[in-house]
């Protein structure tokens, strides 16, 4: 599981914002994970808490928005979801495509002040 690795870094950069910015309280933290990235939400929600202790985000609430992994097929043209298709376009059956959106990991939005 690296999703704590990953959190801790997160809180890392949100940390240096407000420090650099003079902010001292942070309301929200918006991360914006893929469904095809190799971040799981339910483990970067689970090691939040511990993530944040005594940090600057401690009473922070994490909003976390998943970008669906979508795929534009190199046979029809069409754009359709890799995940709940198993990476196999649905109107034709091919297996080539594009990847469009899903491997992103981003802080999305803070709220600060
Ligand atoms: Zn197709």
């Amino acid at each position: 599981m690296h999703e704590l690795g990953v959190i801790l870094s997160v809180v890392e950069t949100v940390e240096n914002f407000a420090r650099e910015n003079n902010l001292t309280r942070i309301e929200m933290l918006v991360l914006e994970i893929g469904e095809l990235s190799s971040i799981i939400p339910k483990y970067v929600e689970s090691c939040y808490p511990a993530a944040v202790e005594g940090t600057l985000l401690e009473n922070t609430k994490l909003t976390i928005e998943v970008i669906p992994g979508n795929g534009l097929c190199a046979e029809c043209g069409k754009v359709f979801n890799l995940k709940e298709n198993n990476l196999v376009c649905p109107y034709c059956q091919s297996r080539r495509y594009e990847m469009l959106s899903g491997r992103e990991f981003m802080i999305k939005e803070i709220t600060a002040y």
